[in-house]
C-alpha cells in the first residue's frame, strides 16, 4: 500500500503521504487549486462516487 497520492490538475504538483486524508490539506502549495487525491490508485478526492450506490442523496427536509 503505497497510501495517499495527491497530483495538482493545474500545475501537475505532487504530494504524498497520509495527511492527504485530511481535506484541509487537498490544496496546492503551489498553486492553492484543489488537488485530485489517490488512495492506492483509486480516486477519493475531490468527492466523486466511488462506486458506491446505497448512499442517500442530498435529502431535503420536506414538509412531510
Ligand atoms: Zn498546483
Amino acid at each position: 500500500m503505497n497510501g495517499f497520492e495527491a497530483i495538482c490538475p493545474k500545475c501537475g504538483g505532487r504530494y504524498y503521504g497520509w495527511a492527504l486524508n485530511a481535506e484541509r490539506y487537498r490544496l496546492c502549495s503551489k498553486c492553492g487549486s484543489t488537488l485530485e487525491v489517490k488512495r492506492d490508485g483509486v480516486l477519493v478526492a475531490p468527492n466523486s462516487s466511488a462506486g458506491g450506490s446505497g448512499k442517500s442523496e442530498e435529502q431535503r427536509p420536506g414538509l412531510r
